[in-house]
């Protein structure tokens, strides 16, 4: 994990926390770390008087999560929420951020999903790593072949990974949570349990292992041997 910058592609805002004691880690030892998030998050509201305040909020949760994982930036592509598709103006927008940030590794969604934006944002991810590497659509910027490709979302399959201990890191997980006031209700928890939580787990930090399933174009001769 040794990358100078990286890529999380996440279909909604807060899918990328599912690896976010590994993005603290890396961002604090040195990493750029940059979230591109592909929905505006709008259908993510449990009460219909928070409808049309829904995006904004989402945005500076954002931005919150931003400051406490310690990472690079956010992007967020701009797609409404439950009506992400695999079209050809979403994949250029994909292409293009890739070869701007120029990433050594790209972390996304798995291929066993259920919700159609997480199905998109697997297969928009992975065909414009593929073609942000290949001498096509210039006026999107310098060609950019992305050497290690994960999945550290729906990584309950079989094949090759990489175990990254961010046990450092662990407190982490309750304080971003934490920032995500608008997803509460969803995560049936309060931001007062998130924020006690935080201290018990400094106090006592459970083991914290993210699990990255290596995508077939990236193969195990790439790494070093296992010791
Ligand atoms: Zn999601």
């Amino acid at each position: 994990m040794d990358y100078e910058r990286i890529i999380v592609f996440g279909a909604h805002p807060d899918d990328e926390l599912r690896m976010a004691p590994a993005m603290a880690k890396m961002a604090a030892e040195g990493t750029q770390v940059v979230a591109v998030i592909f929905t505006d998050g709008c259908e993510g509201y449990p009460d219909p008087s928070m409808r049309d305040t829904i995006v904004a909020t989402r945005a500076k949760e954002s931005d919150a999560a931003c400051e406490v994982l310690g990472i690079d930036k956010y992007v967020n592509l701009g797609a409404p929420d439950m009506g992400l598709e695999n079209t050809k103006a979403m994949l250029k927008k994909v292409i293009k951020v890739i070869r701007e940030v120029r990433p050594q590794a790209i972390f996304t969604h798995g291929e066993n999903e259920r919700h159609r934006d997480h199905i998109a944002t697997h297969e928009l991810s992975l065909e414009a790593s593929w073609h942000a590497g290949e001498p096509v659509a210039a006026e999107l910027g310098e060609f950019w072949k992305t050497p290690h490709i994960y999945y550290y979302k729906n990584t309950k399959m079989d094949g090759p990974a990489v175990l990254y201990d961010a046990t450092d890191y662990a407190h982490i997980v309750p304080a971003v949570y934490a920032t995500q006031g608008s997803q509460h209700v969803l995560f049936q928890r309060t931001k007062e349990s998130y924020l006690a939580e935080v201290e018990r787990v400094k106090a006592n930090p459970p083991s914290t292992v993210s699990r990255f399933i290596l995508h077939p174009w990236t193969t195990l001769r790439e790494f070093p041997p296992v010791s």
